[in-house]
């Protein structure tokens, strides 16, 4: 959605839709899908800069970091920004202070969704889990743990655990 911050002076502009956002655009690989994102919000002349308030709402299918099943989730959150048309004051102090307080510098015409995908791809945990349980895959035949064993025999040590107790055998004697 495009807005040209000069309308905004008269009267506030206010929007409530719902968009759908391809996962490709937000580009993680913990997530997987998107569901509808629903969002409203008001753009208002904060002489001289600009207020953007926003509330989103969207279920976000994450995959699991062990076993790669499908996680879904629901998110809910508030975008609050200052938009302003002048450049970025860049000594030290005071840029940084213009940072915590979400302030962004803008062009006359802004492209609003832009800050809404910001959110989607921050609200993308590092790590998602189905459970704090979750057993993982195999790592000798790939089947998910959380159904049961497979079989396989994964008691062999890790070989760097193995060079490591072969030392600490030696050293040991000595
Ligand atoms: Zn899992
Ligand atoms: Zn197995």
């Amino acid at each position: 959605m495009l807005i040209r911050l000069e309308s905004v002076q008269e009267s506030p502009f206010r929007w409530e839709e719902t968009v759908t956002v391809d996962a490709a655009e937000v580009d993680l690989p913990e997530l997987n899908r998107l569901g509808p994102v629903s969002w409203q919000g008001e753009v208002s002349y904060a002489d001289p800069d600009y207020f953007l308030t926003a509330r989103y709402e969207y279920e976000q299918m994450l995959a699991c970091g062990r076993c790669l099943k499908e996680v879904p989730s629901r998110v809910r959150g508030e975008i609050q920004l200052l938009l302003t048309l002048e450049a970025p004051n860049q000594s030290g102090e005071v840029a940084l202070k213009e940072e915590e307080l979400g302030c962004v510098q803008v062009d006359e015409e802004v492209e609003i969704n832009q800050f809404l995908l910001e959110q989607l791809a921050l609200n993308v945990p590092m790590t998602p889990r189905c459970g704090d349980d979750c057993q993982g895959l195999c790592s000798e035949c790939g089947a998910d743990l959380n159904e049961g064993p497979c079989g396989c025999d994964r008691t062999t040590v890790d070989p760097r655990w193995e060079a490591l107790a072969g030392l600490k055998a030696r050293l040991s004697r000595d």
